[in-house]
């Protein structure tokens, strides 16, 4: 039992075990012949098995760690459930999918859900996410008021690894400062979600680019082994680089 701060209500009550990724994510994965493996990139060579994921004690109470289960069963509906179809291209070198009948709002909720949770953690694992102060309590607000998101806020993009190409991965989240912007990615088995969670309005290229309209999500497929999350883990275990 661990007694501390609820990160919700910031009243002392008991904490429980909060998934970043949800839970679910993590089961759907054990199918894959081979156990769950943790593969830290800093320090190679240190496997742990992660049967259902990481989670944290401290985050939240009972309570408020009920608000979310809906939204994050949904994210895990529409990642894991939803028929994806191939819209443009070929699935062994590169394709535009597209999921109808999507949520697109309720889909932000659970994808800012798993940002914000990544963000307040105090898992060494997540200490790279971080958001600024307004964002983060834009983004609480989204989550447990459910208070709609504009169009504006926390616009994003979806990538599909093309299955061909590598089994189910799930990348720790990050956060990152691009074109001096800020900018999250968010990993769920075989996708890849980038998300400017800049206070400013995202940048026009973006906006341009933003993959879904009212009730349809485009994806973009691509091969995982080319993406700049490969490259830099690979530089990592080879010793050139730090993570
Ligand atoms: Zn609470």
């Amino acid at each position: 039992m661990n007694i501390g701060i609820c990160n919700r209500c910031n009243k002392m009550k008991e904490l429980c075990k909060s998934h970043i990724v949800p839970k679910s994510f993590f089961v759907s994965m054990r199918d894959n012949p081979n156990d769950l493996i943790q593969v830290s990139v800093r320090l190679p060579g240190k496997t742990v098995k992660r049967k259902i994921g990481i989670y944290d004690t401290n985050l939240l109470c009972q309570q408020c760690e009920r608000k979310t289960s809906s939204i994050d069963d949904y994210g895990k509906e529409v990642f894991l459930d939803m028929a994806c179809s191939v819209i443009h291209g070929n699935e062994r070198s590169g394709c535009q999918y597209e999921i109808e009948n999507v949520d697109i709002i309720r889909l932000k909720q659970f994808l800012i859900a798993v940002l914000w949770r990544a963000a307040v953690s105090q898992r060494p694992e997540f200490e790279s996410v971080k958001l600024e102060k307004k964002v983060r309590q834009k983004a609480k607000k989204i989550v447990f008021e459910e208070v709609t998101p504009k169009h504006s806020e926390f616009p994003f993009l979806i990538i599909k690894y093309l299955p061909s190409d590598f089994g189910p991965v799930i990348v720790n989240p990050t956060s990152f400062v691009f074109e001096r912007c800020r900018w999250a990615k968010l990993f769920f088995p075989g996708y890849c979600v980038w998300m400017y969670v800049g206070r400013r309005a995202p940048p026009v290229i973006f906006r341009k680019i933003i993959s879904y309209s009212s009730s349809t999500l485009y994806l973009f497929g691509m091969k995982y082994t080319t993406s700049s999350t490969f490259k830099s883990a690979m530089n990592v275990v080879a010793g050139k680089d730090t993570y």
